[in-house]
């Protein structure tokens, strides 16, 4: 079977083709477009999914070394994300799959971000606990299947993506600011200053404090030293980042201890945090857990995820018809 995976939630254009399986290419557009306004415009995502998603298809299928005849299925985000933005995606997936005559698979965008652990080995076996952490959601899931999962526990307010790129944005620098969050941390020290763990029973998580703790930081050391930011950039990102993870994996030790679950993973795009992957990897080492992290090029968004996800829903025989609509919100269990 040859899938056509095809992603497009929010500001990355994507799309992949899967061969029995196996990911053979994952071409993605980044829309460079909203860094100016300091987040995604729902409005500029859409037109810029319009532009990009002929050339993305046919550059996946180049790369991939077929022909679009030798497709067998398409497979599409559904949701969750911008409704203008999935829109593109889902009417281009049903046109091709009505022109090519071929059966059309929806998938739900958390569960694939869950799901791209089944590109590659080592894969996880069910069960297994995943905290999905990304620009909009923060999850602890229970995976008992490729499609039955159960949310265990989840933000009350932001998502672990949104802290960053808010924390970003008081630092004054550029978004999505995760990425530079991390550059920085590297060279800084995470006890520099003290940042408060926010104390939310159960398994939920609540980001928005912080942000707020580091705002008022901020403004208070900035008084005696105008150029605050400038001196301990390192050390500001290193502490939040240190924050952050800590608040994240005493959750997940946390959700370990209550499932007896004893396989950990992590998706979505703020796993691709270095200090996130660094000390989960050493949670794991001292628990003796097994720990499973994804490649860099399958935390953020991209279509591999939705290949596959599509992939394992197509061996069900679990398809859609062309009355299929997407939609903005959807759960992941
Ligand atoms: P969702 O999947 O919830 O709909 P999304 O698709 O926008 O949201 P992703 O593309 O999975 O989210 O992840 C984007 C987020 O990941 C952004 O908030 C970005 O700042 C964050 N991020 C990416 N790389 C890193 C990193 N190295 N460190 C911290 N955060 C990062
Ligand atoms: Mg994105
Ligand atoms: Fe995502």
């Amino acid at each position: 079977t040859v899938i056509l995976g095809i992603e497009s939630s929010c500001d990355e254009t994507s799309a992949s083709i899967c061969i029995d399986g196996k990911i053979k290419s994952n071409i993605i557009a980044n829309q460079l477009v909203h860094a100016k306004y300091g987040g995604v415009v729902p409005e500029l995502a859409s037109r810029a999914h319009q532009q990009n998603i002929i050339p993305t298809v046919d550059e996946a299928i180049k790369q991939a070394g077929i022909t679009k005849e030798d497709i067998t299925s398409v497979a599409f985000t559904r949701g969750p994300g911008l409704l203008g933005s999935l829109l593109v995606g889902t009417s281009f997936a049903k046109s091709f799959a009505l022109a090519r005559n071929i059966p059309l698979v929806e998938v739900n965008h958390m569960q694939a971000h869950i799901l791209a652990h089944f590109i590659e080995d080592p894969k996880p076996q069910f069960p297994f606990l995943c905290l999905t952490v990304s620009g909009g959601h923060t999850q602890i899931v229970l995976v008992k299947d490729y499609f039955d999962m159960e949310l265990i526990g989840e933000t009350l307010d932001d998502a672990a993506g949104e802290a960053f790129d808010k924390t970003a944005k008081i630092l004054n620098l550029p978004y999505p600011g995760g990425p530079l969050i991390d550059k920085y941390a590297a060279d800084g020290n995470p006890k520099a200053f003290v940042l408060p763990e926010p104390q939310i029973p159960d398994l939920n998580f609540s980001f928005s404090g912080l942000k707020t703790a580091i705002l008022y930081l901020v403004q208070r050391e900035m008084k005696a030293d105008p150029q605050f930011l400038e001196h301990r950039m390192a050390d500001l990102c290193a502490t939040v980042q240190d924050r952050i993870v800590s608040i994240l994996l005493n959750k997940l030790k946390k959700a370990v201890k209550q499932t007896g679950v004893r396989q950990v993973a992590i998706a979505g795009g703020v796993s691709a945090n270095s200090g996130l992957r660094k000390q989960l990897q050493e949670m794991g080492e001292q628990r003796k857990l097994d720990v499973f992290i994804p490649k860099f090029e399958y935390c953020t968004d991209n279509a591999a995820m939705i290949a596959i996800a599509g992939y394992h829903k197509f061996l069900q025989g679990d398809f859609v018809g062309q009355e299929i609509t997407p939609l903005a919100r959807m759960s992941v269990g």
